[in-house]
């Protein structure tokens, strides 16, 4: 057990939230209950999740994408009525950590998707403190691009839209969850054989051809599983608490 503003002053800190300029409120968006013992983590704070935190009795629900992003309309209505009042009249707290959470050295979405796809992470680049929230590294052994691509798809569970840059094997490779296929210009830049990200917009593959670079789509969502999943098992180590990562499949 933990109180709220304990718990969410100590994920401000750990995930050096104020260092982002990021789309949307980091840290508490939501105020619930004051003591937070069970705790739901997820990818996207959508109704489905929170049914299954008002379900499990869950105290909070700690997301990488929450609310209020910037632009969207102010007004409570609709599907952000229904999400709202499911949570506020259980009096559960809505956490959440967007740029933050991709960018943690460790517990990060990027450091931990490299993690689970075996890449050594050699530095970092694109924007956000600390040198970037993308990440650069190299295969522990060069592959050609199918090679990769079917490793990648055995390993998210999900198979890949690839963009071939070349007939050139894959030894560099830089990667960046979510919908960060912008990023594939700088990585180009670094001299990367191959970059991956979680969307593909229509320009990425022309780029991927003219600057001779790999590019890998492998999932926004299934790209940004790992990092709340990886705060979650930190949480509950660090405080006793009782955390449970729910993944509600989407396929984007
Ligand atoms: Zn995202």
């Amino acid at each position: 057990m933990i109180h709220l503003a304990d718990l969410t002053a100590y994920l401000d800190d750990l995930l050096a939230a104020r260092d982002y300029d990021d789309y949307a409120p980091n840290g508490l968006q939501v105020e619930g209950r004051p003591e937070v013992a069970t705790l739901i983590t997820g990818v996207t704070a959508s109704l489905a999740l929170i049914e299954q935190a008002v379900e499990r009795g869950a105290d909070a629900l700690l997301v990488h994408h929450g609310w209020f992003w910037r632009g969207e309309a102010a007004t409570v209505t609709g599907m952000k009525r229904r999400r709202l009042k499911a949570l506020l009249s259980h009096d559960i707290s809505l956490i959440a950590y967007h740029l933050p959470l991709d960018g943690h050295p460790s517990l990060g979405n990027n450091a931990r998707l490299g993690q689970r796809l075996g890449f050594i992470e050699q530095g970092r680049f694109g924007s956000g403190p600390n040198g970037g929230i993308a990440c650069h590294g190299r295969l522990p052994t060069p592959a050609d691009l199918d090679q990769l691509a079917e490793q990648i798809a055995a390993t998210l569970g999900r198979i890949p839209t690839v963009v071939s840059g070349g007939p050139h094997p894959i030894s560099r490779i830089g990667w960046c969850s979510g919908a960060a296929q912008g990023a594939i210009e700088q990585a180009a830049c670094l001299g990367l054989d191959a970059y991956l990200s979680g969307e593909i917009s229509e320009p990425t593959a022309h780029i991927a051809r003219e600057q001779g670079i790999h590019y890998l789509a492998c999932g926004h969502h299934a790209t940004e599983r790992y990092g709340a999943l990886a705060l979650g098992n930190h949480l509950a180590e660090r405080f006793g608490l009782e955390t449970t990562f729910i993944d509600l499949a989407n396929p984007a």
